[in-house]
């Protein structure tokens, strides 16, 4: 039986999509071989390679202008890839801090480059965004950096930046896919597969063709985002099964109507957890009602010491995952698009069986 999976990542996959790889694993196509099998030159992983592209462009509507990078390396990577793309001629990029993975971002670039933190939510424990008045920017940073869904912490964007020449670089790792974005507010887009888009291994770059060709001289042909734009990603081999199997995941998104449809489930599964939470005397959720994440909901226990009840009983109820981050303590649900409304009702009921309980 399969259970409700609320881990952060990897994470829930949609079961259609688990079920098609599992009926092509062998035999994909008639090929007689599995997509682990195929060469990445061959013209059948070329053609699932293209299809998933053309598939993702037309989820996010991404202008031409763009290129799409599927790497290795995760968003972690990334935090050394950023600077080491884009610095050019610069010392200086400006990072706003709001939590665990923009902390992450901000010491990886500082191996590279002078960091100016233009705000932080640090003073009120990461528990909101801060506005983009409040932001303090150098008169010549490379780029803005920006997490836009803190996976730890819940806390998201509900709006996009808007730095004037200075590109915006977002880790949108946790959240890609979950809403409809605008990609021509951002010069630089970025992401681990294994949180909405599939298998762990695969990370996507979106950058805008006009920032590529400032790389550092020193950066690693497979990681020079200008080399590997040119090499349609296969300057190394590339993660194939991961990318066969996040193209099956944006197959599905498609089947679901896209973007603005399932932007709407999200809010509709988000919103049932919120309103039981704030309804609740006995759970909390520490952040800004306006900056929280539909993707990452942590809460609290009025009473800690019930915590371990709390997760065992969930998990006697075929919910898993629940803990939250070893950082931040107390409860985490992730409900990524693959979570089913279903899933989140339960959820939600039991919670209140809980709290009749205990409360
Ligand atoms: C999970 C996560 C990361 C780390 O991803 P890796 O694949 O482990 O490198 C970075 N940023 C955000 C926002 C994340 O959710």
């Amino acid at each position: 039986m399969r259970v409700f999976n609320f881990s952060a990542g990897p994470a829930v996959m949609p079961e259609e999509v688990l079920r098609k790889a599992a009926a092509e694993m062998l035999d994909w196509h008639g090929s007689g071989m599995s997509v682990m099998e195929m060469s990445h030159r061959g013209k059948e992983f070329i053609s699932i390679a293209d299809k998933a592209e053309a598939n993702l462009r037309a989820l996010l509507a991404i202008p031409a202008s763009y290129k799409v990078l599927f790497l290795q390396g995760g968003a972690i990577g990334e935090n050394a890839i950023v600077p080491m793309n884009l610095l050019g001629s610069r010392s200086v990029a400006d990072y706003v801090n709001t939590g665990e993975w923009s902390k992450k971002s901000i010491k990886e670039a500082k191996k590279y480059c002078a960091v100016n933190i233009a705000a932080s939510a640090e003073d009120k424990h990461f528990t909101y965004v801060p506005a983009q008045e409040t932001w303090q920017l150098s008169k010549d940073a490379a780029y803005v950096h920006i997490c836009t869904n803190e996976t730890i912490g819940g806390v998201e964007y509900q709006w996009d930046p808007d730095t004037g020449d200075v590109p915006v670089v977002a880790d949108m790792s946790s959240h890609i896919l979950s809403r409809v974005i605008d990609v021509a507010k951002y010069g630089v887009i970025y992401g681990g597969a294994q949180k909405n888009m599939g298998p762990a291994g695969l990370t996507l770059v979106i950058v805008r063709a006009d920032l590529l060709g400032r790389a550092m001289s020193l950066t690693p042909s497979a990681f020079n985002w200008k080399e590997q734009a040119e090499a349609d990603s296969m300057l190394n081999t590339p993660p194939t099964y991961a990318i066969y199997v996040a193209g099956l995941v944006f197959e599905w998104l498609q089947a679901q109507g896209g973007l603005a449809a399932i932007e709407k489930k999200n809010i509709a599964k988000a919103a049932l957890v919120y309103d039981y939470l704030d309804g609740s005397g006995f759970y909390s959720n520490p952040v800004r009602k306006q900056d929280r994440s539909r993707m990452n909901i942590p809460f609290r226990l009025k009473d800690e010491s019930q915590d371990e009840a709390f997760l065992k009983g969930a998990k006697e109820h075929g919910m898993v995952q629940l803990k939250g981050h070893r950082s931040v303590g107390g409860m985490r649900a992730s409900i990524y698009n693959a979570m089913p409304i279903e899933g989140v009702q339960a959820l939600v009921a039991y919670m209140k069986d809980f709290e009749k309980r205990y409360g």
